[in-house]
Parts: C-alpha cells; sequence; structure tokens
C-alpha cells in the first residue's frame, strides 16, 4: 500500500470573482489518500460547469484506489485517471448538443509515502513552496507558454499578453489525451498549491510567495489568495487548493 509518511492538512478556497456570473471552477479533495483534484471549465452555456464537475468526481474516484508505492505505478494511476476524465467529458459533449464543445482543464495530486505525484492538462498549476521560494511544478498548455518555450516572447511579455487563455491541451476536446505526470519528493513543511488561471493572472508569483511566507495557517493563506486575486480586479474564477506536510 502507498500509505503516506506525512501528515496533511488542507485547506481551500473557490470564488466566482468580480467580472463573472457563474463560477466554473470545481475542486475535491480526498482525504485517505490524500489527493485533490482542481479543475477550470470551459465552453458554452452550462458546458464549463458540467465539464469541470466531471472532471474532479472522475479524476477523485481513480485517485482513491489503493496503488503500489512506487513512483511508476502512481504515476500510471493518475494518467489513467485523467485520461478517463477527458473520455468522459468527451463523450458527454457528443451526446448532448447543450455541451457540445465543452472542456476543461485539470490538475491532480495524489501523496504517498514521502513523495507526491501530479497530474495536469492545460493552465492550472501546481507550485511547490519550500524554504520561502516558490517553485512552479506544471509547465501550461497554452499557446504563449510555447512561444515563451521557442524564445519568440519573454515570460515578462507573456504575463501582459492578451491570449493567455489559449490553451494547446485540455480535457474534452479529443477522445485521446496523455496528461503531463511527475512525481516529487516531499518534506516536512512543504505547501502545495494547486491554483486556477484567476489567481496566476491576478497575482505574479512572488506576490503569491509573500502571502505563503506570512503568519497563519493554510485556511488563512488560501482566504487570502483568493481576496487578494480579488483585490486585483478577480476577472476570472479563483480557486486554490493547499496542502501543507508536517
Ligand atoms: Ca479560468
Amino acid at each position: 500500500m502507498s500509505a503516506c509518511a506525512l501528515t496533511v492538512r488542507w485547506a481551500a478556497a473557490s470564488d466566482v470573482g468580480r467580472l463573472r456570473a457563474r463560477n466554473e471552477d470545481a475542486l475535491r479533495i480526498v482525504f485517505a489518500p490524500p489527493c485533490a483534484v482542481l479543475a477550470d471549465g470551459m465552453g458554452g452555456h452550462r458546458g464549463g460547469d458540467v465539464a469541470a464537475r466531471l472532471a474532479v468526481d472522475v479524476v477523485a474516484e481513480h485517485l482513491a484506489v489503493a496503488a503500489g508505492s512506487a513512483d511508476e505505478e502512481v504515476c500510471v494511476l493518475l494518467g489513467e485517471a485523467v485520461a478517463a476524465a477527458n473520455k468522459v467529458i468527451f463523450e458527454h459533449a457528443q451526446i448532448d448538443p447543450g455541451l457540445a464543445g465543452m472542456g476543461a482543464t485539470v490538475v491532480a495530486v495524489r501523496l504517498f509515502g514521502e513523495r507526491m505525484c501530479c497530474a495536469h492538462v492545460g493552465d492550472s498549476r501546481l507550485y511547490l513552496f519550500r524554504g520561502g521560494e516558490l517553485e512552479l511544478l506544471t509547465r501550461d498548455h497554452t499557446m504563449l507558454q510555447e512561444l515563451v518555450d521557442a524564445g519568440m516572447i519573454t515570460a515578462e511579455q507573456a504575463r501582459a499578453a492578451p491570449f493567455r487563455g489559449m490553451l494547446t491541451r485540455a480535457l474534452g476536446a479529443l477522445p485521446e489525451l496523455d496528461a503531463d505526470v511527475f512525481c516529487r519528493p516531499v518534506h516536512a513543511g512543504d505547501v502545495l498549491l494547486l491554483c486556477s488561471d484567476g489567481l496566476t493572472d491576478m497575482l505574479g508569483d512572488d506576490e503569491i510567495a509573500a502571502v505563503l511566507s506570512g503568519g497563519g495557517d493554510v485556511d488563512e493563506w488560501a482566504a487570502e489568495l483568493v481576496a487578494f486575486a480579488n483585490a486585483r480586479g478577480g476577472r476570472d474564477n479563483i480557486t486554490v487548493v493547499l496542502a501543507q506536510a508536517s
């Protein structure tokens, strides 16, 4: 079995933001085995809601099963979970014309032993906050990130670009999909942050790090991050999940 050797304290906050009528982000935390899923839905009249909810439901259901303690085994489990969510969203969108074109991003983590495994698709992110430093562990599947990687624009220019949300990969677009999956060690004191782009479009990494460096606990940090993004304009739905290991 893949029992987690660390104690994990979870917190989450999700808010519609200041401009959108509905919150099309979704999240789910499972305490045993410790895992979390966050999805950001898009498309159509009600498609975004449905896609995000399907994503977290299907991924959480898959992650709740037992896995071994080998990285490869947990990576396979996460990859299968995301592939299954993609298939369900794609099929629903084919059957129901009201849901045509719906999709979702997803980021999921599962802790096991003294490690964690992450799977993601789209521009929802996973950060690691360790020793006062914030590190982005995922790489956005966006047009913008491809331009940055190709050296055509700088990360600074990317932050101001008008087409930040253009995804190159999303759940529900194609019948088959591969998530990016990776494992990393987790140390006592580490904080993992899963978030939708409604947070990272409003706040720079330095500002997120400043919140996590402040006094308080994960519940307060989650609320502060959402309030900070709203104070900056809250242009999109804002969702954060925090996991602190000890
Ligand atoms: Ca969003």
